[in-house]
């Protein structure tokens, strides 16, 4: 009878002995960069941004924002029309949900850090509005390399991709949400990652019901996270 107890118990040292080491081992991917090591100066840095186009129609990049101790990472598309006017991540109708959802979750979203898979707003002009444009692989590839100076700041215990283009940043490859999603996944720098759907394809639902279901399974998505935090 003892022996499950025992299992248990040594698997929760191991993980603990790895998020040690996660913290412990300077990031290599990020060895022949230059330096950054705080928010402040990765904010600047990325304000200068010329890697892709993106930076050319936006009004400001977006960078991520929260603590650099957060142990939670939360990572969307892109901004938004009202992202790229505030230069704050999730403040529009997708950020309302997440951050409903975050409170369901029991997370704080002060103790997470919230960021986006490309930091400037894509879009296309209709008259005078501003749509959303998906970001494609190119664009998603050469701002990885922020989010990549991300993760070696916080040094998140946990990683939530909210989205196809989220999860192709996190994981560095095309992954399935529907394959992915309800599992808990290793990163190799010894972290813990969840792919879910991104809030704001609630709002594209056009059936109220399957907008409720859908909400409920991203919260479940979310709590699987925050059991992880524990
Ligand atoms: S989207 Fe990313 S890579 Fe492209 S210009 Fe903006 S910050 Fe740079």
């Amino acid at each position: 009878m003892a022996q499950p107890v025992l299992k248990a118990e040594l698997s929760l040292l191991m993980l603990r002995f790895l998020r040690q080491m996660a913290k412990a081992v300077p990031p290599t991917l990020l060895s022949d960069r230059p330096l950054i090591k705080s928010l402040g100066r990765l904010r600047s840095a990325e304000a200068e941004c010329t890697r892709c186009p993106l930076y050319k129609d936006a009004t400001q990049v977006v960078p991520g924002e929260g603590g650099a101790q957060a142990r939670l990472m939360l990572v969307g598309e892109q901004p938004g029309d009202k992202e790229d006017l505030a230069g704050k991540p999730f403040v529009g109708p997708a950020g309302r949900i997440l951050n409903q959802a975050l409170d369901d979750a029991g997370i704080a979203r002060d103790d997470a850090f919230v960021t986006n898979a490309v930091k400037h707003f894509k879009h296309e002009m209709r008259g005078k509005r501003r749509l959303h444009k998906r970001p494609n692989a190119y664009e998603i590839e050469r701002c990885r390399w922020w989010m990549e100076y991300e993760r070696a700041i916080v040094k998140p215990a946990v990683i939530v991709a909210m989205g196809a283009t989220a999860a192709r940043s996190v994981f560095g490859r095309n992954v399935t949400i529907k394959k992915m999603r309800g599992k808990q996944h290793q990163m190799p720098d010894g972290g813990a990652a969840f792919v879910t759907v991104h809030p704001s394809s609630l709002l594209r639902m056009p059936d109220e019901a399957d907008k409720r279901r859908e909400y409920r399974n991203f919260v479940a998505d979310l709590k699987l996270a925050r059991r992880c935090l524990k």
